[in-house]
């Protein structure tokens, strides 16, 4: 496996900044719900870490749905009544409506008009849209490029190809102590778009980077697959093995400045929900906690009542709900370096938080122990943190009754994570304490 260095990326520059230019990277790529770009997209990613493609051919019954037809394309313009070509794919790849059948045609303004896509409310963007289940051709161009069309004769060439193929998907595993998963999804099926969801992408693969070199419990999948059609893929594949997993988000809109939004699973009492909702009150209270509700990305297909897994979604920006969604606004400048490590910060905590909130009995119980024996009460501690400690003996041994998590403790004292934790490991090496499931 090679390094970020290997792969052309400079020294010097801060994860932040490798984060944006593995996105710089990815960015000129034509990803769609199927096709090259996908593998293009996924290959970039397999020089840095071990990652797994998966072809699944077309026509293949994925639950209520069927894995499309593979869409590819090479070229698309319109050319004026001058014979100006006056879009081009080449300068944007949101210029085609995405999955375009293919057209070769001298029609008029009028008839052009109804295969065009703007807006006027940002009239410098381009829009993003698609076409994937239903046959069309169309191109997106910025407002005030519709405005400057004047009468006359277009020529208009889409040159795709809608056939038998393949839909791409790629997993990363990452092993652990035991069989117990955290699933991370990630959608990658958007051509340049930044934050929607490149920045999920380029994250994902940092990531897996760090917890490569950790020593962890739980085990860990990536997946990266095309929004909807690819989970619901990916799930009807790994039906009889989705039991594994214990705690999973969908990781998305990862690179824009503003808080951080986590919506909860389907359930809204898992785990995964009470640690993410802990991590990012205590990172800053302006960070958003929202209920479940079924739209948005790939959680509608983990959290669908079958599956019903522990399955959140954090996210900075909320889905559609900026301006730049969707539209070429959303470009490399929209992400910025230092907003996409904060991300990866949270996820990493997310994810020791999880590692750390094990369930613990007391083996004790009857009556306090003496502590001060054990040598681990001292009354000469004086500093707060040494007082939160010694509180956090107390707390543990009082709840530690195999009902209570480490954060639940942490919760109901009122003390630090970390402190709880700390404590709960001391009292385990002076054995009042042991794993729940380890008794
Ligand atoms: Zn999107």
């Amino acid at each position: 496996m090679t390094s970020v260095e290997d792969s052309g990326v400079e020294a010097g520059l801060t994860t932040g900044q490798r984060i944006h230019q593995l996105i710089a990277e990815l960015y000129p790529f034509f990803r769609s719900i199927t096709g090259d770009g996908v593998r293009a997209t996924l290959n970039v990613i397999r020089k840095h870490v071990p990652l797994e493609v998966h072809e699944v051919p077309t026509g293949t019954k994925v639950f209520d749905w069927e894995v499309p037809r593979e869409w590819n394309i090479r070229k698309a313009y319109i050319k004026d009544p001058d014979g100006n070509t006056i879009v081009d794919m080449k300068d944007s790849n949101l210029h085609v409506l995405n999955y375009s059948s293919p057209v070769n045609l001298k029609i008029d303004l009028e008839q052009l008009k109804a295969h065009l896509h703007y807006l006027p409310e940002y009239p410098d963007w381009i829009p993003y849209r698609t076409s994937y289940f239903k046959e069309d051709w169309g191109f997106c161009i910025t407002y005030n490029q519709f405005k400057s069309l004047k009468d006359g004769i277009y020529e208009v060439v889409i040159d795709s190809t809608l056939e038998p193929g393949h839909l791409t998907y790629g997993e990363v595993f990452i092993p652990g102590e035991t069989d117990d998963e955290v699933l991370v999804s990630t959608h990658v099926c958007h051509p340049s778009l930044c934050n929607d969801n490149l920045s999920g992408i380029a994250v994902c693969t940092f990531l897996i980077k760090e917890l490569m070199t950790r020593k962890l419990r739980y085990s860990y999948r990536f997946v990266f697959v095309p929004a909807t059609i690819g989970s619901i893929t990916w799930l009807a594949l790994n039906k009889d093995r989705t039991h594994k997993i214990k705690h999973g988000l969908v990781a998305t809109l990862l690179g824009d400045t503003g808080p951080f939004h986590y919506k909860k699973s389907r359930r809204g009492d898992a785990e995964i929900d009470a640690v993410v909702e802990y991590v990012l009150k205590q990172h800053d209270p302006q960070n958003e906690i929202l209920e479940f509700f079924p739209y948005g990305y790939d959680e509608r297909q983990y959290c669908s009542p079958g599956f019903n897994l522990p399955v959140g979604r954090l996210t900075r920006a909320l889905y559609a709900e900026f301006p730049e969604y969707h539209t070429s606004g959303d470009n490399l400048d929209f992400v910025k370096p230092a907003a996409l490590n904060e991300s990866l910060r949270i996820y990493l905590r997310v994810f020791e938080t999880l590692e750390a909130n094990k369930t613990y009995v007391n083996l004790n119980p009857f009556c306090e122990p003496q502590l001060g024996r054990r040598g681990l009460y001292s009354l000469t501690g004086g500093n707060v943190h040494g007082k939160d400690f010694q509180l956090a003996l107390l707390w543990v041994l009082s709840q530690a009754d195999g009902s209570n998590t480490v954060l639940d403790i942490a919760k109901k004292s009122n003390l630090d994570f970390t402190t709880v934790r700390l404590a709960a490991e001391k009292l385990v090496e002076a054995e009042l304490l042991v794993e729940k499931d380890d008794r």
